[in-house]
């Protein structure tokens, strides 16, 4: 029989680069990842895709979700912005003997480190500097001045759960962190 995928967690504050560097990964056959797409009440931006990149719902579609039990882990990521990863979500790339790749925020990795155990191996993505993460988020043009300070007023507490995972990775070159963090996974995956 097919054995159930493994899971590989990323988390980091937010600009810190883990959509760029899991979306590098994605390209990385011999990996069989596939993304673990969560829900999510906050709006879509101009780029994404609904079902591609979150399944966008509203709050109060959000809500009935977390009460009929169907997230694993979910988290009120910013204020009235929920973020959660479903339960069939997972099955459903599990059960094709694929790994599953999560980009998800500093709690619902440590939640799905808790529930999954050895299965699960989870990666910190660190910014240089928050001067550095800063920097990216502006050039990035997808916030607000006011949703980029919440941003930054978050990452100072993220960035003290890094301890919390199994291995973290400093981006500041990208191709290194890439190459540092693809070591790791074929450790992980036994390739
Ligand atoms: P996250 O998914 O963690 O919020 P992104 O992958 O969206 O972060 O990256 C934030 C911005 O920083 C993007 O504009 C991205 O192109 C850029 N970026 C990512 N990694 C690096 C890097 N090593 N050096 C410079 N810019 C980077
Ligand atoms: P963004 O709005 O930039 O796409 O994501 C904001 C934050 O929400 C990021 O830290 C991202 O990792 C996190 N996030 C995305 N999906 C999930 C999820 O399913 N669960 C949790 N707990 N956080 C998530």
């Amino acid at each position: 029989m097919q054995q159930n995928g493994k899971l590989i967690v990323f988390s980091a504050p937010s600009g810190s680069g883990k959509t760029t560097i899991v979306k590098e990964l994605l390209k990385e056959k011999d990996f069989r990842l596939e993304f673990s797409v969560s829900a999510t009440s906050r709006k879509k931006r101009p780029e994404e895709t609904e079902g591609k990149d979150y399944y966008f719902l509203s709050v109060d579609e959000f809500k009935k979700k977390v009460r009929n039990n169907e997230f694993a882990e979910w988290e009120e990521v910013y204020k009235n912005q929920f973020y959660g990863t479903l339960k069939s979500e997972i099955e459903r790339i599990r059960n094709k003997g694929k790994n599953v790749i999560f980009d998800i925020d500093v709690a619902g990795g440590i939640s799905v480190k808790n529930l999954y155990g050895d299965n699960c191996l989870t990666i910190f993505i660190k910014p240089p500097s928050i001067a550095e993460l800063e920097k990216r988020l502006r050039h990035r043009k997808t916030e607000t001045e006011e949703s980029l300070k919440k941003r930054l007023a978050k990452a100072e507490k993220e960035l003290s759960f890094a301890d919390k995972f199994d291995t973290v990775i400093i981006n500041d070159v990208l191709e290194t962190a890439v190459k540092e963090v693809k070591e790791k996974i074929a450790i992980f995956l036994g390739i």
